[in-house]
């Protein structure tokens, strides 16, 4: 797992596994952990190391509702986890989806886990909206359906940051989940575009953190993409053309 500092708060962890990324943010003596690596022993590392690095985690957020970015209360079994309301009401409509779903990823890799996955108390936040961390920090939520029907972009004011979901990535083009939407994407690329353009640092769900103008080169590039089924330059190798057949099956 790497662990990189994008400003003094905040911390972005990348899993081994599909980079998923997990990003630790602080306002005074509260923080938020976003998101969350996959394998057991970056789980088990996280809370040492931003204890060293004096990142509280008073809170789990989710971007999305996908088994692979809801596995931080392995980390911190005690933290609630905090989701868009419409992530909120596919976890509770689909009970046990996600905990299925990890399941099948472990037994096809061989990974053990030392329990079920539980998700405790998830609650539902409203998007658009905003929601507070520390005394002063309030951070901006924004709809981000598209990849799935569910999710939300988080703005991080006072680090200029957009932590973004499963869209922007540098290393994975745009996916439509079974439940995904071609015209939502675009829609939510559109919805990210004046917060991408301010952003020092965009974060998406898998891959490095990218500068602000390297994200804005992927946002047309996934526009482009979503378009026009062009695939870009940097990701048209096997795994992304297989994204890319199955993206077009379900965008007919
Ligand atoms: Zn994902």
């Amino acid at each position: 797992m790497r662990v990189i500092s994008l400003h003094a708060d905040v911390l972005v962890a990348t899993s081994r596994i599909y980079q998923t990324t997990c990003t630790a943010l602080r306002a005074g003596d509260e923080g938020f952990l976003v998101d969350s690596p996959i394998l057991p022993d970056e789980l088990d590392a996280l809370p040492a190391i931003l204890e060293q690095a004096g990142f509280p985690v008073s809170g789990l957020l989710a971007t999305h509702g996908d088994w692979d970015h809801l596995l931080g209360r392995y980390a911190f079994p005690g933290a609630a986890l905090g989701c868009a309301e419409t992530t909120a009401a596919q976890l509770t409509g689909e009970p046990g989806a996600a905990q299925r779903e990890l399941r099948e990823f472990d037994e096809e890799h061989y990974v053990e886990r030392p329990r079920a996955l539980g998700l405790g108390a998830v609650q539902a936040l409203p998007v658009p909206g905003h929601v507070g961390l520390g005394e002063r920090e309030e951070l901006e939520l924004q709809p981000a359906d598209g990849h799935t029907a569910d999710g939300m972009a988080i703005w991080v004011p006072w680090a200029s940051a957009l932590l973004c979901g499963d869209y922007l990535s540098p290393v994975e083009i745009p996916m439509l989940s079974p439940s995904g939407s071609r015209a939502a994407s675009l829609a939510t690329l559109e919805r990210l575009r004046p917060y991408v353009q301010r952003a020092d640092w965009v974060g998406p769900g898998h891959g490095s953190p990218v500068a602000g103008a390297q994200a804005a080169a992927l946002l047309e590039e996934d526009m482009r993409y979503l378009n026009d089924w062009k695939l870009p330059a940097g990701r048209r190798n096997a795994a992304q053309r297989a994204i890319d057949q199955s993206n077009r099956e379900r965008a007919r």
